[in-house]
């Protein structure tokens, strides 16, 4: 069974409906039991180079169907496993799955590029980090191949720490990519100290960049910063062709969103890959 597409379709389990916390609790030990058999996923989005209309990374996204409860969104168990520690495991898991697929990937696309949402909490854990190297070296992919998707607000919890944190990730090579971006409170200061590869530009300036001309400043401004700092720059949740011209002409980099493909699991998304494209 694939999931649905989008956040919105209906079918999706919502623990928001649920009166009781016990119900939140017992979701996490579902979580917990899932993760432990490999029931739960990992899709893949592609992301496309406008430059070259080459296909340059995936993004990693947790899919879980539930035994009784049908597919539960990804919003409305990170954030519950984040505060319960869950993500911990999930986090674990996503690694050791995303890596192996990316192990399979490369020997068909040498140039691809992986990347794997973390939360604040994973940042500072050096058990992560250890079990990133293990798993790279085990499936001998470089860690040139692997980026680790974060939110600037995440890598601000404990800021020192953070830094730390992310410049030991990028000492061994792996990519830093900003999530979110222009979704919270940004501090350039912070944002210029952080070891990033990558500044992913949040689906909220996206929407209605083809309508609203604040939009259209606040996402020029974005990139102008972000290539001023050095950093190339990826729109996320492009949904229709007119935006991805504008956001083409406007200077930004890279692309993701429906428009160009939504997440798939690795079989449908390898088929995809091999399908030709026209340019953007
Ligand atoms: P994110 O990292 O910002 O991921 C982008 C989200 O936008 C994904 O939602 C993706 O399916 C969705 N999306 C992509 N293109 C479009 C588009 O054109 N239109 C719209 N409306 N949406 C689009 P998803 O998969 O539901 O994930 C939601 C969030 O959950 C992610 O936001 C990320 O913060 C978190 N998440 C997902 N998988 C993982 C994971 O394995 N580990 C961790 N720690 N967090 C994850
Ligand atoms: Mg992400
Ligand atoms: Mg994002
Ligand atoms: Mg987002």
């Amino acid at each position: 069974e694939i999931a649905p597409k989008g956040p919105f379709e209906t079918g999706f389990y919502s623990p928001d409906y649920d009166i009781y916390s016990e119900s939140r609790l017992t979701l996490m030990s579902d979580l917990r039991d899932a993760l432990q058999q490999n029931q739960t996923q990992l899709y893949y989005q592609p992301k496309v180079c406008l430059a070259t209309g080459n296909i340059i990374g995936l993004e990693a996204l947790i899919r879980w169907h539930h035994s009784e409860r049908g597919w539960v969104h990804p919003s409305d168990f990170i954030p519950l496993a984040e505060e319960t520690g869950v993500i911990t495991q999930l986090t674990r898991w996503a690694f050791e799955r995303g890596i192996g697929d990316l192990a399979q990937l490369l020997t068909d696309y040498p140039g691809l590029d992986i990347s794997i949402n973390i939360s604040a909490r994973d940042l500072t854990s050096r058990q992560l980090k250890n079990l990133i190297q293990d798993r790279l070296a085990h499936h001998k992919v470089s860690a040139e191949r692997l980026t680790i998707e974060l939110t600037e607000t995440a890598a601000m919890e404990d800021p020192d720490k953070g830094l730390e944190a992310l410049k030991a990730l990028a000492g061994i090579g792996l990519g830093i990519s900003i999530d979110d971006f222009g979704s919270g409170y940004s501090s350039l200061s912070y944002l210029k100290q952080l070891p990033a590869t990558e500044i992913k530009l949040d689906r909220s300036l996206i929407i209605d960049v083809g309508s609203s001309k604040t939009s259209k400043v606040i996402i020029e401004t974005a990139i102008n910063m972000a290539h001023g700092l050095g950093y190339p720059v990826v729109a996320e949740g492009v949904e229709d062709e007119e935006t991805a011209h504008l956001l083409r002409d406007m200077g930004c980099d890279r692309l993701q969103g429906y428009w160009l493909c939504h997440p798939l699991p690795l079989p449908e998304l390898k088929q995809w890959l091999s399908e030709p494209r026209s340019a953007i």
